[in-house]
């Protein structure tokens, strides 16, 4: 089951890879997130986690009405930790990489956190 998973997810990227070449940035964020370990998050971590947290696109603040099946799909993916319903990325790992940004953008609406350039 868990192989099938991975299988999907290496299609959907790849077709990502194919429309958007930019994609490869984004797996580079995902890749490198899951590599940082941190005991104490930093301020300007758990700001954007509080944005997030009270966001009405995080995952566990959608109605269930609201959820799609790809929102689900991604929860399980994400290893069942609530993730931004318009990126699909894990909250916790999202918001620890320094040149992200809130996904609002890619929907053109205006964005609650940039890019941490300290
Ligand atoms: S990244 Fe932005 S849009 Fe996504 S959950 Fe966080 S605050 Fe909301």
């Amino acid at each position: 089951m868990n192989i099938l998973l991975i299988l999907s997810a290496l299609i959907i990227i790849g077709y990502h890879f194919i429309e958007n070449p930019q994609s490869f940035v984004k797996i580079k964020n995902i890749i490198k997130s899951r590599f940082i370990y941190r005991k104490d998050v930093p301020q300007w971590v758990a700001d954007r986690r509080t944005h997030c947290n009270g966001c009405k696109y995080n995952f566990k603040n959608k109605k269930t009405t609201q959820r799609s099946i790809k929102d689900y799909w991604w929860y399980g993916l994400n290893g069942f930790k609530t993730q931004c319903t318009i990126c699909q990325c894990a909250v916790k790992h999202k918001t620890k990489i320094k040149d992200e940004y809130c996904s609002l953008e890619n929907i053109g609406e205006k964005i609650k956190w940039d890019i941490y350039d300290n």
